[in-house]
């Protein structure tokens, strides 16, 4: 195919001054990078340019394909993961682009427990016989570098969503560029700080910008980094064709969530730590996945899927909803929807924890669990 994708962004240069400085820890990049250049009365933070089209005589021209609030988010994203970055409308666009690039018949191997919608899209592919998709568990070793041999993509995800399953990284990106496939690393659960991808070798890191880089549950958004310029290039025109844009407006709100990731990430994995400390010990749960890290944990109700239900509806400072990563702390049970995998147990309830007090957190879930009892 023939992308229409331009170069990188002539203007990217305006931030190169900030994000080239590799001693920058992603804390403090998450702060400073995508800030306009300095100078008398500049502003601070970048603007938000609510343009769809530009004046003649750029690269670019039209929102599509670049906007200056989109520039400012994806150089900060770029900039933590290691690599350009492209920002989608969503996560989901972001995952169906880098499909999207895939040839005819294309061999992917993927988790057996994946993020449900990414699931159901490769399932969709490999029935409609526009791929060829074998499912691992990925924290099995070499299992993965078995179906490895073959493969043109290896699609991983770790920690899994909502098994928590995670995957030796290093052995199965080894694996998978030892047999010429592609791996691409969803990152969303751990985020940049608690793990780097690319660093690893990996050749793309997709993210569900909805979940912990914006912070708030206020936006849908997506993006796909890579440290390799000419597939930035073919992702950045899967986006202008396929036309998963996000506006101007949700790349500010996602910025500007993202400068407050660190102290986020920090206070949310302090109380997943000592909640799933707290719960090993709780009649009413029988099982407990936590990787020991991270800021989401998924636990089995020992009274079965509806007393998994009755913890869902009593519960009054955790909120009962889908999705991760914002400041307030959710609840689900991750079978009530039908397109959920059958290896997700009925009585799994996910847990993704915000910042409030843990004591807050823990006087809340343990009476509803109590209940149960
Ligand atoms: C939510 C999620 C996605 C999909 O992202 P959307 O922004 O909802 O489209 C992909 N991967 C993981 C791990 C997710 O949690």
């Amino acid at each position: 195919m023939t992308d229409t994708s331009a170069p990188r962004s002539v203007d990217g240069h305006r931030y190169a001054a900030l994000v080239n400085q590799p001693s920058w820890s992603p804390e403090t990049l998450a702060v400073v990078a995508g800030r306009p250049a300095p100078g008398p009365d500049a502003p601070v933070n970048p603007p938000i340019v609510p343009a769809s089209t530009f004046h003649a005589g750029g690269p670019f021209g039209y929102a599509r394909e670049w906007s200056p609030t989109s520039d400012a988010l994806e150089e900060a994203l770029g900039a933590l993961e290691g690599g350009s970055a492209v920002v989608f409308s969503s996560g989901m666009a972001a995952a169906n682009a880098m499909l999207d690039l895939l040839p005819p018949g294309a061999r992917v191997v993927a988790p057996t427990a994946v993020y449900t919608g990414v699931g159901v899209r490769l399932r969709e592919l490999a029935e409609d016989g526009r791929i060829h998709l074998q499912t691992v568990e990925i924290d099995d070793t070499p299992s993965v570098i078995h179906a490895c041999a073959g493969a043109d993509l290896l699609w991983i995800e770790s920690p899994t969503n909502p098994l928590l399953q995670e995957a030796d990284l290093p052995a199965c990106i080894a694996a998978a560029h030892a047999s010429g496939a592609r791996v691409l690393v969803d990152n969303t659960f751990a985020t940049p700080l608690l793990q780097q991808p690319l660093t690893l070798g990996a050749d793309v890191v997709l993210h569900s910008v909805t979940k912990g880089l914006s912070g708030h549950s206020d936006l849908l958004m997506g993006a796909l980094v890579t440290t390799d310029a000419g597939l930035a290039e073919r992702i950045r025109g899967r986006r202008v064709l396929l036309g998963a844009a996000p506006s101007a407006f949700d790349c500010y709100l996602a910025l500007r969530g993202l400068r407050t990731l660190a102290v986020r990430v920090e206070r949310s994995q302090a109380n997943a730590r000592e909640i799933t400390e707290r719960l090993a010990g709780h009649p009413a749960v029988s099982r407990v996945r936590y990787p020991g890290w991270g800021t989401i944990a998924s636990i089995e109700i020992a009274g079965g899927p509806d007393a998994a239900d009755r913890l869902c509806d009593s519960v009054r400072l955790w909120i009962h909803a889908t999705s991760l990563g914002g400041v307030e702390s959710l609840l689900e049970r991750r079978r009530r929807w039908p397109l959920e995998s059958a290896v997700v147990p009925e009585n799994l309830v996910r847990l993704s924890f915000g910042i409030e007090s843990v004591d807050d957190l823990w006087q809340d879930l343990s009476s509803s669990l109590d209940a149960l009892t």
